[in-house]
C-alpha cells in the first residue's frame, strides 16, 4: 500500500522500476534524490556532501557579517539623508527599507 505522501502527490515518488513486476516502486524518493534508500539513493557516489549537499553552511553569512552590513546601511542612509537635505543629491535614492 503506497504511503499517504506518495498518492496525494506531495512526496516525489522512486524513479525505479522493478525487474520482476515492472512497476514502478511506490516508495518516496530520498531527499533531493530520484531514487528510495533500497535503490541506490544513499550510495556512497551519489550522497552529496560538502558544498553539494542542499543544506550546505557556507559560513558566509554570519551574525557579524549582517551587522556590518546593517551598519554600513544605516551610515548611507544618513549620508543620503545630508545631501539631500543640502541639495546635492542628483541620482537615484537606495531603494528598500530605511533603517529606523
Ligand atoms: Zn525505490
Amino acid at each position: 500500500m503506497p504511503l499517504p505522501g506518495i498518492v496525494s502527490g506531495k512526496a516525489a515518488r522512486c524513479a525505479a522500476q522493478c525487474r520482476a513486476t515492472k512497476e514502478r516502486c511506490w516508495n518516496p524518493a530520498a531527499f533531493g534524490m530520484a531514487t528510495c534508500r533500497y535503490h541506490g539513493a544513499r550510495r556512497r557516489q551519489t550522497v552529496r556532501t560538502g558544498p553539494d549537499h542542499p543544506k550546505y553552511k557556507h559560513g558566509q553569512e554570519t551574525l557579524g557579517a549582517k551587522r556590518r552590513r546593517s551598519d554600513g546601511l544605516v551610515r548611507l542612509a544618513e549620508y543620503e539623508e545630508l545631501l539631500a537635505g543640502a541639495g546635492k543629491l542628483t541620482g537615484p535614492r537606495t531603494r528598500g527599507p530605511k533603517p529606523g
